[in-house]
């Protein structure tokens, strides 16, 4: 998504911990601890990936993506499917993104990356591009095409 910013990897910390559980330092009951609730939302919010569990290689990992910000009230710490959430950033000025890879089969989850999306970053984008287009004396349509822009962007 070209809105992604803020983008934090946690990679190095899962390596980290994958080579802890592989040298039997961590156990896996310790990591391959998904709660039901986590499962539940993999099976039924999850983002399939090609990727084998790096634990028990028995299964794919599932990516869970988790939403966090003022404007969500209720729907605050849902998981949500990848395709709402290009959605909610055009509606939305700014909200924090969790994805957290789990296994299925052995319950293994790691967070592996967080980052804000959101109508911000795209409101910047077209700032951007009105100053161009307006420095080149051709401003007026350009307008009209943002704000009905916004306006799809509401409902
Ligand atoms: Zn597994």
């Amino acid at each position: 998504m070209r809105t992604q910013r803020q983008v934090v990897d946690y990679s190095l910390q899962k390596r980290a911990l994958l080579r802890d559980v592989h040298n039997g330092k961590v156990g896996t009951l310790e990591v391959c601890d998904a709660s039901p609730y986590l499962k539940n939302a993999a099976r039924f919010h999850g983002e399939p990936t090609d990727d084998r569990c790096p634990v028990c290689r028995r299964d794919n990992l599932t990516l869970v993506h988790y939403i966090y910000g003022d404007e969500l009230k209720q729907s605050a710490g849902q998981a949500r499917k990848l395709a709402e959430l290009p959605v909610l950033a055009m509606t939305l000025s700014e909200f924090q993104v969790f994805v957290v890879e789990v296994c299925q089969s052995c319950a293994w989850n790691h967070l592996i990356e967080q980052y804000l999306l959101g109508r911000d970053a795209l409101n910047t984008d077209e700032l951007d591009q009105d100053g161009a287009v307006a420095a080149s004396a051709s401003g007026r349509h350009r307008e009209t095409g943002s704000s009905s822009h916004r306006r799809e962007g509401r409902q």
